[in-house]
């Protein structure tokens, strides 16, 4: 835990008390701050309890009065679609609302830190797909070429739950939208903007605000470096606004689709190929196609972000290029779990929605493609270009026999478990084939969340190796 500074003798109210808020708590009281600890669940209060924090109704009348600072937790609503009561009440008392990551930025680079040779910088990585992914392999990259790092954030743990970082440390954090949007200080020395497609709309009031919240993370920071991925016309705004002119070397574009020209520093993919070119020449290239841990094209613009970030702290493209390759990829997205008599067996339960799916799916031929689940708002249709590569659809499920009424031009067997569709889809797979769990849907109809249904298709593919 890292305490936060600035607020001795403050009193300060935390909302939320699941990880980030309680890790929240706990380091405002170890900065030297009278905590007042709320959830509205009875869970986040008794975990509270036992930490022997202050647990006070903050909704009561005047519970505010005398509070110096308001901190909250990202999945509770602060403005879209209505902004949660206690923190309508700060805002109408003039009370400030800032969260973990603020608290955190705030707290980095002050003088607790000053006794390290080379303070420690943090890369912080945004967007709205492939985060994990970029900011796993950030850190794995650093940690291969001997820099000590903690992964912190949206991803593992809470950041101020971090350890007091060593000389030479960088920090990686993941952030969600809602995470940039409310916090009151955003400084990291590379920001990281992966891509951006519709997402978490309700609680941004649409596109706008969704990317509004991400670019907080350029507009209010600052960064030295900024490494923007270009493909969509939001990153090429936020790229042109970040740039002085075509050569400056503080921004690093990054592209999946198209090969970037210009004097400036781009980092791009194509055909399977990471291309690095800087005023106008080529630096390096790297060939990404027998990299196990990132397959597809949304895992080489992952790759490239990545490169990018760590190239901006000068790590060269050589020590990248070997690091990519021991990179095995997190759990759940593009997992290779086994390989048994020829067929490849992989794991992509994150992809809930179908533009993930569409993403799993277009990395690989020859697809056994385990699918279906609670099925999200708009139906399978943008599917439809990414099915060419499906053999045959192993549908699971409660309403499988609707989802599979979608697929109409694909094979299709209903098997509606798990341990079904695993047995039916490998003793159907010819060697060269892949067995791909990328359900297209959530998992809440017949599991806890995707981990869990990620960690049953893996108990099922063991089975078969007996
Ligand atoms: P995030 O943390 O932003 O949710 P993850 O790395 O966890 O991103 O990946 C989530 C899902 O999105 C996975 O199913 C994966 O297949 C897909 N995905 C990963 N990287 C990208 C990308 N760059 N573009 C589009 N989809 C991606």
């Amino acid at each position: 835990m890292i305490p936060v500074l600035g607020v001795e003798g403050k009193r300060v109210a935390v909302l939320g008390l699941g990880r980030s808020g309680l890790s929240a708590a706990r380091a405002l009281r170890a900065g030297g701050a009278d905590v007042l600890a709320w959830d509205d669940g009875e869970a986040g209060r008794a975990a509270a309890e036992a930490d022997g924090l202050a647990v006070v109704d903050l909704a009561r009348q005047a519970a505010l009065d005398g509070v110096d600072l308001l901190v909250t937790s990202p999945g509770i609503p602060h403005l879209y679609p209505v902004p949660h009561r206690v923190i309508a009440a700060a805002l109408e008392a003039g009370v400030p609302v800032d969260n973990d990551i603020g608290l955190f930025f705030r707290s980095v680079g002050l003088a607790g830190w000053a006794h390290l040779d080379t303070p420690p910088r943090v890369i912080a990585v945004t967007g709205s797909n492939g985060k994990s992914t970029t900011s796993a392999l950030i850190a794995h990259i650093l940690e291969e070429n001997g820099t000590p790092v903690q992964l912190a954030g949206n991803i593992g743990r809470g950041v101020l739950d971090i350890e007091p970082p060593v000389d030479g440390e960088v920090i990686v954090l993941e952030l969600s939208s809602y995470q940039t949007e409310l916090a009151r200080a955003l400084t990291p020395d590379v920001a990281v903007f992966t891509n951006l497609s519709p997402d978490h709309l309700d609680r941004h009031g649409g596109l706008g605000g969704y990317f509004a919240a991400k670019r907080r993370l350029f507009a209010e920071g600052g960064p030295d470096r900024a490494v923007i991925g270009v493909d969509e016309p939001e990153g090429a705004f936020l790229a042109g606004q970040m740039s002085e002119g075509p050569g400056d070397g503080r921004l690093i574009r990054v592209s999946a689709a198209r090969k970037l020209a210009g004097p400036g520093w781009h980092v791009f993919a194509r055909k399977g190929f990471l291309a690095e070119w800087r005023k106008g020449r080529q630096v390096a290239s790297i060939d990404l196609r027998g990299v196990a841990g990132l397959p597809g094209v949304h895992n080489h613009q992952n790759a490239c972000s990545a490169y990018a970030a760590v190239r901006a702290l000068a790590l060269s493209p050589k020590a990248v290029e070997k690091s990519l390759h021991s990179f095995k990829g997190l759990p759940h997205r593009s997992q290779l779990v086994a390989e048994i008599g020829g067929v490849t067996f992989v794991n992509d339960s994150k992809a809930t929605n179908v533009d993930a799916a569409g993403k799993a799916l277009s990395a690989f031929k020859a697809i056994r493609w385990i699918c279906g689940g609670l099925e999200k708002d708009g139906g399978l249709g943008a599917l439809t270009p990414a099915l060419g590569s499906v053999v045959k659809a192993y549908v699971i499920g409660r309403e499988a026999q609707g989802f599979a009424l979608q697929l109409a031009d694909t094979e299709t067997e209903i098997c509606t478990t798990m341990e079904v569709a695993v047995a039916r889809a490998a003793a159907e797979a010819e060697p060269g084939e892949v067995v791909l769990l990328a359900p297209a849907a959530a998992s809440f109809d017949q599991y806890d969340n995707f981990e869990k249904r990620g960690e049953d298709f893996i108990a099922q593919v063991k089975t078969l190796r007996r």
